[in-house]
């Protein structure tokens, strides 16, 4: 079963609005995003990330 929790959901979860401003406020553990927010996280980074695509 995958258990892995999208790192911005659950900081919409359990951190207030000013938690979530706050890098010391993060998720420990590996980092992992829904499709949501990870399309969210590629915008923002403007997609060049490590993780090539075939066409
Ligand atoms: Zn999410």
């Amino acid at each position: 079963m995958d258990e892995r929790v999208c790192v911005d959901c659950w900081r919409r979860e359990n951190l207030t609005f000013a938690q979530r401003l706050d890098p010391a406020f993060v998720k420990p553990g590996p980092v992992h995003r829904c499709a949501i927010h990870q399309a969210g996280h590629d915008a923002l980074h403007g997609g060049g990330d490590s993780t090539p695509q075939a066409a």
